[in-house]
């Protein structure tokens, strides 16, 4: 039941032994990236591919510099989707990737279901750097490490996501994580950016923000995926802010030790106040960054271990 996935495509369907698991691993990643030891033998003559065929700031460099401190040798693509017909260049690629012997794929792409297809067509581990609006498991790994470090479980926890729910891989990847491990998950946003089957994801979705602040213990800000959306869901970015924006007074409406939380990048003052952002009492938003490379370094760890295994 802890045995490791082959790939990492979704946590949809992850047992919580599993996650657990990844947590364990990635916990002693904090200790030894914080104690500046390096484990360079561990994936030594191993190759990791990076391909991005959507643009990222945190996860691309993270998963670099993981795959660097573990001793793989990395290689960064970033491919542009702007004129070719996807299904042919990504079966292409997956052809071209397969012919280079690489070990780790790590794939952005913003068809939900590329990193699938594309771990149906080659031998390599592939993990899912976040496609379209379906998931980014590695994101809410490393949102559940760095709650767990704080809080010392998942388990009865009250989360609050917040924002554009609807195009957001981010809370998907979070809900199903969450919701698995014991936390009880609220979404909070306009009718307009929550999913029609929210709630048979087991979830409570709430319009208000202070109905749906109150007695939070953690509160997840999401940006307004502009780039997702076919037309104006939110008539302007200072009415949202208005309403959803997380500022102090509505900050307040959660328990008074609330931890805040933004995958990033934010947009500061429409889904989030630079106050709130940079409140050391309550932002653990830089914890994040931090836990995002211990997380990766354990996901290509784990991944690794079954070719490993046949050396
Ligand atoms: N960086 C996250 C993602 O790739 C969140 C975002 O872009 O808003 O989904």
């Amino acid at each position: 039941m802890n045995q490791p996935p082959r790939h990492l495509l979704q946590i949809e369907g992850l047992h919580p032994p599993q996650i657990a698991a990844m947590l364990n691993v990635a916990e002693s990643y904090v200790l030894l990236n914080r104690s500046g030891k390096t484990q360079r033998d561990l994936l030594r003559g191993r190759t990791l591919i990076n391909l991005f065929f959507e643009d990222s700031t945190r996860t691309r460099t993270s998963f670099e510099l993981a795959g660097k401190r573990l001793g793989a040798d990395v290689i960064n693509m970033s491919v542009s989707t702007s004129s070719v017909n996807k299904g042919e260049t990504l079966l292409d690629t997956a052809a071209t990737l397969n012919a280079m012997h690489c070990d780790l794929l790590v794939v952005r792409h913003d068809q939900s279901g590329a990193p699938a297809l594309l771990a149906q067509k080659v031998d390599a581990a592939v993990i899912n750097a976040g496609d379209g609006t379906h998931e980014h498991p590695t994101q809410a790994l490393l949102d559940a490490l760095t709650i767990r470090r704080r809080r010392g479980r998942l388990e009865g926890l009250v989360v609050a996501i917040c924002g554009d729910i609807l195009h957001s891989r981010v809370a998907r990847s979070n809900i199903h994580l969450l919701t698995t491990m014991g936390s009880q998950v609220r979404v909070i946003g306009p009718p307009t950016l929550i999913p029609p089957e929210a709630e048979r994801l087991g979830v409570t979705v709430f319009h208000d923000m202070q109905r749906g602040l109150e007695g939070a213990d953690i509160v997840m800000a999401l940006r307004l995926q502009k780039e997702r959306m076919a037309r104006g869901l939110v008539p302007s970015a200072r009415e949202f802010f208005r309403f959803y924006g997380l500022d102090a007074a509505k900050l307040a409406w959660a328990k008074p030790d609330a931890l805040v939380m933004h995958p990033g990048p934010m947009n500061r003052g429409v889904e989030i106040d630079s106050a709130v952002a940079d409140d050391p009492a309550h932002s653990v938003i830089r914890e994040q960054v931090e836990m995002g490379v211990a997380v990766r370094m354990a996901v290509l760890d784990l991944l690794s271990r079954r070719s490993r295994r046949n050396d």
